[in-house]
């Protein structure tokens, strides 16, 4: 079984079902927060049922803390009512982290034999029949609950035999701490990536790849790392050019991308589903299209494998396509998934039919710096911590890169204006950024 790190691990399952032999088998003894821990520690009794309250609630707080400082925590509790789990399920939700369930679904003869086996304490086996009871009425509506994965035992074989392995989120790239070159939404120009990385000292010969196209290998200057924003795909003349450039790159170790809301919508329409053709998205298609047999289903894989954003240099560097909030960094949600690819929106629209913005970044008093793109700018923008480094290149404007930890900013004029976007976007000499 593979379990999300961080996330909330939520026990659930009638006393003597062997929770906590489970949770001393897998995880840290600091990692356990055990109900029966906590009301010794306020009463010096683990079975002093008048200190429950009080448990919980230290328990809670101590849930709370640990996933504030992105730990994986395991509750064990039995966890068998509606109430007990929506309050570990909250905890998750408060900082953006994935809850698992682990329902040890026993039967009652087993659970209470085991508990009779045990050297400690003994619950009445009347408790243990009005757990089970309470769990028997509850595994459906489990499934509804807002886990992001459930796993069931219904046997002591089952939990024992399971191995369990860890999966650190993807974006926990904070041992990596560059040199980096960072470079803003490509949207299928080619030429421009190709004229950038070499002014940025990139070495690049083209290579036959495995399906008979053609790919551009990059070598880097004084072991850099690329770092894409998001957003290789649509508008521009060569998307599967810069696919492969990327997905090479990548696989190499030479560079890392995240996902943009483009490479996003591509990756769906690949998979099958039904998504509006706009806003450059048949101009990829139709270039897709003209590539071997089995290209667009490598592609959908590759875009599939981007993580929506990354956190590198001990936590000092973030990198998503529309931006991200500082109490975001590093979590794991529908609501960091929506965030890192369109930004914060108020889900009303503008005259030019694009989504109206919340500015963020003028609200952004956090650590980290946070590179990004998705929207044109005339100039790369700092605001606060944050540089926007969309400069609009697929509309005529400029493909930028910024360096990383020097940030200084190197671009090239776009070869033309491939697209109009929805909202006019017109940069004048004057407006243009310093080469
Ligand atoms: P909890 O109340 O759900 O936390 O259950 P415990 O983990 O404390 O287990 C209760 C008793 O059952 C302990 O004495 C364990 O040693 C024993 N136990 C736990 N799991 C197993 C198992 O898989 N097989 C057997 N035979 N005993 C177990
Ligand atoms: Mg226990």
């Amino acid at each position: 079984m593979l379990i999300p790190d961080p996330s909330l691990v939520v026990l659930i399952g009638p006393s003597g079902s062997g929770k906590s032999t489970f949770a001393r088998k897998h995880f840290k003894p600091t990692e356990i927060l055990s109900s029966d821990a906590f009301r010794a520690m306020i009463s010096d009794d683990e079975s002093d049922q008048h200190a429950t309250p009080g448990a919980f609630e230290l328990l809670h707080l101590t849930a709370a803390k640990r996933l504030q400082y992105s730990r994986l925590t395991v509750i064990d509790a039995t966890n068998v009512k509606t109430e007990a789990r929506r309050q570990c399920l909250d905890v998750a939700r408060k900082y953006h982290l994935p809850a698992i369930a682990i329902v040890f679904q026993l039967d009652e003869a087993t659970c209470v034999a085991q508990n009779q086996q045990r050297p400690d304490r003994q619950v009445p086996d009347q408790a243990i029949k009005r757990h089970i009871a309470t769990l028997d009425q509850m595994v459906r509506q489990i499934q509804h609950e807002g886990f992001r994965e459930i796993r069931v035992f219904r046997t002591a074989a089952e939990a024992e035999t399971i191995t369990i392995k860890r999966q650190r989120h993807d974006s926990w790239k904070r041992h990596l701490n560059g040199p980096f070159d960072l470079i803003g939404d490509v949207h299928g120009c080619l030429p421009e990536l190709l004229e950038l990385l070499t002014k940025l000292g990139y070495g690049l010969e083209q290579i036959p790849e495995a399906d008979g196209g053609k790919v551009w290998e990059i070598t880097p200057p004084d072991q850099r790392q690329l770092l894409f924003v998001g957003d290789l795909v649509d508008r521009g003349p060569d998307t599967p050019g810069v696919l492969r450039l990327v997905r090479h790159a990548i696989r190499q170790g030479k560079a890392l991308s995240v996902r943009g809301n483009h490479d996003d919508k591509l990756q769906r329409k690949l998979s099958g589903r039904d998504v509006n053709i706009s806003s450059g998205l048949a101009d990829s298609l139709e270039q897709i299209s003209r590539e071997p047999i089995g290209f667009a289903e490598e592609m959908r894989g590759f875009l599939d494998s981007l993580p929506l954003h990354l956190v590198f240099d001990g936590g000092r560097l973030v990198v998503s396509h529309a931006g991200l909030k500082s109490e975001l960094h590093g979590r794991d949600s529908d609501r960091v998934r929506a965030f890192c690819l369109f930004g914060d929106t108020t889900g009303e629209y503008d005259q030019y039919g694009l989504p109206i913005r919340l500015n963020w970044a003028a609200d952004y008093h956090g650590s980290a710096t946070v590179v990004y793109g998705h929207v044109p700018t005339y100039q790369p923008q700092w605001v606060n911590k944050t540089l926007c480094i969309d400069t609009g290149c697929v509309f005529g404007g400029w493909l930028t890169a910024v360096r990383y930890p020097e940030m200084e900013m190197v671009s090239v004029r776009s070869h033309g204006k491939f697209a109009d976007p929805k909202k006019p976007f017109m940069p004048t000499e004057e407006s243009l950024p310093p080469t």
